[in-house]
């Protein structure tokens, strides 16, 4: 039975079957899958740390445990001693199966059917009881539709779970959906509370994670000072609950807003959990609903958090499995721009980026908005590579997986899949960032400035796209205004754009 390091709940099927077959459990550290998938030391540490505690419940359910860690020979791929310990358990108790939960991307499923076949092994692959709509209910539900539409899909997961339904069959509060009173920026002086991520300091257990990382791979990104991530269940129930007291009212307000002393905004900071799976999607919402019920909190707050767990998260897990990885190979513009040497460092002097890129390396985290109204969105108008950007986010948050990481990246920020989920590029100028925070305050550039020496990078790559995109633009209902603006500009001002952009692209490195 092998357990993954983003399979680590409880139920685990892998678990049951350890349990009811008595046969050995495998957990498998390796520094390879920290250098494969480029991952930051945060995320690392996270992994690590959060796989170490599992162990220790394995073993304190009384199962037999072999765990492989880091350093036992250090520079041997996964699949190096996931066979070698195959041949070992032939050997010793003539196994010839392999029981695995359904892995979290194509890599890895590739992988173990290739072990497999050279060992002589079944796989046994076990659905993903974690999830509240599995690979074969998406795929039927998704049929051969062109155009995926999430709204959809998160209707028959309200009906099939019950979640804010009334008796009636209609959806609680006579609407599905409260998205558009969930958009607002902090007042100009700022959020009224500080919402903190109040954090689990490191035990012994998880320092030894830290101090590993630390030690190995030194030169991967990001900070491990301010480490305080769930490491457990416990934890992460914590986690879970602190956000329903202390910040799940104000989150549909403000989960777009942002703000430079406020890296985590009012949001709930369980997706690393939920992800390696220390809870579930549906004790996460029983836990929203309980306090909707109970505290009367806004139904706009808590529809909106519901929508991210049982909607948007399972919709993409089915994305995924349906069109990766030809997913990973999509380019619809054609983009080929490498990533900026900023991305690692943080260090440019457009204070959105700034403050979303820093404020990733430092926690390994930021929020929906900063992720793809900032950094994709900047991604996206400057035209950079899909494929470094899509390695980039998958390296630096420690709620990356494969599943999640790449439809968001690939099919929501950048448009790379020409809008295969999607009903349009999400792209906006400088003016949106300064209505939802207060970062071009700080900055050099203004805003509102497409061209000349103060110019907002971002507004005049926006225009630009506007300008190299008009005719496809115009043909899309949601992005008809967009280009009916392009098309009100003079030839000569559409020049100068042209040419601010041209000089801004030149100088990225340096912007
Ligand atoms: Fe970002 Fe432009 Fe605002 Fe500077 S002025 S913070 S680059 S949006």
């Amino acid at each position: 039975m092998l357990v993954r390091g983003d399979q680590l709940n409880v139920d685990n099927p892998a678990l049951d079957a350890a349990r009811n077959e008595g046969a050995p459990v495998l957990m498998i550290e390796r520094r390879s899958e920290s250098q494969i998938v480029w991952s930051s030391k945060p995320r690392s540490a996270l992994f690590l740390a959060a796989m170490r505690h599992h162990a220790a419940a394995i073993r304190s359910f009384g199962l037999g445990l072999d765990y492989v860690d880091f350093e036992e020979a250090i520079t041997e791929p996964f699949f190096t001693v996931l066979a070698r310990k195959i041949h070992a358990y032939q050997a010793s108790q003539g196994i010839n199966r392999l029981v695995v939960c359904e892995p979290g991307e194509y890599r890895m499923l590739a992988g173990l059917q290739d072990v497999c076949a050279q060992t002589g092994l079944a796989l046994d692959l076990r659905v993903d009881t974690h999830f509240l709509c599995s690979s074969d209910e998406f795929a039927a539900w998704a049929g051969d539709k062109k155009h995926l539409l999430m709204e959809y899909f998160y209707r028959q997961m309200r009906k099939k779970t019950g979640v804010l339904m009334q008796a009636d069959g209609e959806p609680e509060g006579g609407r599905w959906n409260f998205d558009a009173e969930n958009r607002k920026g902090y007042p100009k002086s700022g959020p009224s509370k500080t919402f903190t991520q109040s954090g689990f300091p490191p035990d012994a257990l998880t320092q030894s994670a830290i101090d590993l990382v630390a030690r190995t791979l030194p030169d991967h990104p990001g900070s491990l000072n301010d480490f305080r991530w769930p490491v457990t269940r416990a934890q992460a129930l914590v986690a879970l609950q602190q956000f329903v007291d202390e910040r799940l009212a104000q989150f549909g307000d403000y989960q777009d807003a942002m703000w430079t002393t406020e890296p985590f905004g009012a949001h709930a900071l369980i997706a690393s959990s939920l992800n390696l799976k220390l809870i579930s999607p549906r004790e996460v919402v029983d836990a929203a609903l309980h306090a909707y019920q109970t505290k009367g909190l806004p139904l706009a707050s808590v529809e909106g958090f519901v929508r991210q767990i049982i909607g948007w998260r399972e919709f993409i897990r089915g994305v995924y499995w349906r069109d990766a990885p030809h997913m990973r190979e999509a380019n619809h513009f054609g983009h080929t721009r490498p990533l900026p040497a900023w991305f690692w460092s943080g260090e440019t002097q457009m204070q959105c980026l700034a403050n979303s890129i820093g404020q990733t390396l430092q926690f390994g985290y930021a929020h929906h908005i900063q992720r793809l109204m900032v950094i994709g969105n900047f991604s996206l108008l400057a035209g950079l590579l899909p494929q470094e950007v899509e390695d980039w986010f998958l390296a630096v948050y420690v709620d990356a997986v494969e599943w999640v990481e790449l439809p968001n990246v690939a099919g929501m920020a950048l448009y790379a899949n020409g809008g295969r989920f999607t009903s349009k590029p999400y792209i906006a100028s400088g003016q949106y960032i300064k209505r939802m925070s207060n970062y071009c305050g700080g900055c050099r550039y203004r805003p509102e400035l497409r061209t000349g020496p103060h110019a907002c990078p971002i507004t005049t790559l926006y225009w630009n796209f506007l300008d190299r995109h008009e005719s496809a633009l115009l043909k899309n209902m949601r992005t008809v205004l967009m280009a009916k603006s392009v098309q009100r500009l003079s030839a000569e001002e559409r020049a100068s754009i042209r040419a601010q952009a041209q000089q801004t692209l030149e100088n990225i490195e340096h912007l």
